[in-house]
């Protein structure tokens, strides 16, 4: 069985402890897009966790976790992930983590180049907002067919060190020519894939061959999304998004198994907005700066990935019904509700006008930025929802601001989370 868990939203809807509570029942955990941008943070027993590149599967040692080809990979990044999760008592071997020999490395020259670009952006206010990790670099030379994948530090040989050579001479023309920064030098980066050839060579395998073998075998496949559907580079709010594919159907491609379809797909979804770095973001101007500070601080908006504070608003029906939609979503999660407990009437964003017109679809461009909030309010419950296990313990004014999301976007909430914790939720009958 294969399930998708994706992001309605803009990311950080809590798809990590998602996947944690979920990965209960499944033998395999796939990322199948983006690289250490991401930010998912798990609460468990077994502590509180921050997880960039591994899937959230990792903390189950039940449970064998891929990464898959279409992510990209910063194995320095990967090797100090792994020693903090060591550190943390949770066991990370090529037993339980598989890495796809297609997926893409993410070189330092990568990571230089994203600094770079953006403090150049900076100096005009034209800055993306971007993680600095060489994310968006990386997928730029892939398509380029200008980088090297993991599998080739399985094979380090002369033509291999061409390839390298001939990709860092057309790098150095970029970094000192146009920043004025020192080029790649070829002798460390070789070295540098030594490095990395030793570290993960046991871990750096034909995923697609382990699970197509295991989806066989009948052994059930959970695939993690990086991020939310309006990240996504072809349908999210371009060009302020991720530079990956983070739909659901993209799923089994970006895993390693393009030939197969889902059986169910979880969408993600935040009981109010948040969105981190640049880009159009309507509900925002539907919250005063008090109420937007309240929500934050409500909700720990910070970045996992980065630490910076989050912009937040209310639920977007709009936003949230095109996600939903992109990420073909069977059912959705609800998660944050709690964090709603203290407000006295709920904002959600039930429309957008652009130019004097109101309408339901979510536009793109230009029209996404014009865009006003046509705001309506629902009854807040005023009291911890945090101790509810069961729908019918939910109160009323809760259940019914559910209902109102459910008929907005117009697909079932199973799940609703209500808490960090990995036992901090219920489902709706
Ligand atoms: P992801 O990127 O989609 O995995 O989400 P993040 O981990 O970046 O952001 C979700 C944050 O909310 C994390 O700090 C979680 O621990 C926390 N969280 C998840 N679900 C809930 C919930 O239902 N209630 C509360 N209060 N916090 C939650
Ligand atoms: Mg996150």
């Amino acid at each position: 069985m294969l399930t998708a868990i994706t992001g309605v939203n803009w990311g950080d809807e809590g798809k990590g402890r998602m996947v944690d509570l979920l990965s209960r029942d499944y033998d395999i955990v796939v990322r199948y897009q983006g690289g250490n941008n991401a930010g998912h943070t798990v609460k468990n027993e077994r502590g509180k966790f921050v997880l960039n590149l591994l899937p959230s599967g990792i903390l189950r040692p039940e449970v064998v976790c891929v990464m898959g080809a279409g992510m990209v990979i910063d194995p320095a990044h990967l090797k100090k992930e792994i020693a903090a999760l060591r550190a943390q008592g949770v066991k990370v071997g090529p037993e339980n983590l598989k890495i796809s020999d297609r997926a893409t490395l993410c070189m330092p020259y990568h990571v230089a180049e994203d600094a770079l670009e953006e403090d150049r952006l900076a100096k005009t206010g034209s800055q993306f907002g971007s993680t600095r990790r060489g994310i968006a670099y990386a997928y730029g030379d892939k398509y380029m067919k200008k980088t090297l994948r993991m599998g080739d530090l399985l094979n380090l040989d002369a033509a291999l060190r061409q390839r390298l050579a001939t990709i860092v001479e057309w790098k150095g023309l970029t970094m000192e020519r146009v920043y004025g920064a020192p080029a790649p030098d070829l002798e460390e980066l070789w070295a540098w894939c030594g490095e990395y050839a030793r570290e993960f060579g046991d871990y750096i395998c034909d995923a697609g061959a382990y699970l197509d073998g295991a989806d066989r075998a009948g052994k059930k496949i959970l695939f993690e999304a990086q991020l939310g559907a309006l990240r996504d580079i072809d349908y999210g709010i371009y060009p302020y998004t991720s530079s990956s594919s983070v739909i659901g159907a993209y799923a089994p491609i970006g895993a390693g198994i393009p030939g197969r379809r889902l059986d169910r797909s979880i969408g993600v979804m935040k009981a109010y907005s948040s969105c981190v770095g640049e880009g159009p973001f309507a509900a925002e101007q539907a919250m005063t700066e008090a109420e937007k500070h309240a929500l934050r601080e409500a909700g720990h908006e910070y970045g996992a990935a980065t630490g910076r504070p989050r912009r937040v608003g209310p639920f977007d029906v709009v936003a949230s019904r095109y996600g939903a939609a992109c990420q073909g979503a069977d059912e959705l999660a609800l998660t944050l509700l709690d964090v709603l407990d203290y407000m006295e009437r709920i904002p959600v964003v039930e429309a957008y006008e652009v130019g004097g017109e109101v309408t339901a679809r979510f536009p793109m461009g230009g029209a996404l930025a014009a865009a006003k909030p046509v705001v309506k309010y629902l009854p807040g419950w005023k009291c911890g929802i945090s101790a509810c296990r069961s729908w019918a313990a939910l109160p009323a004014p809760a259940r019914e601001y559910v209902e109102y999301l459910e008929r907005a976007v117009g697909r079932p909430i199973r799940y609703i989370s209500v808490g960090a914790e990995r036992d901090a939720y219920l489902v709706k009958e």
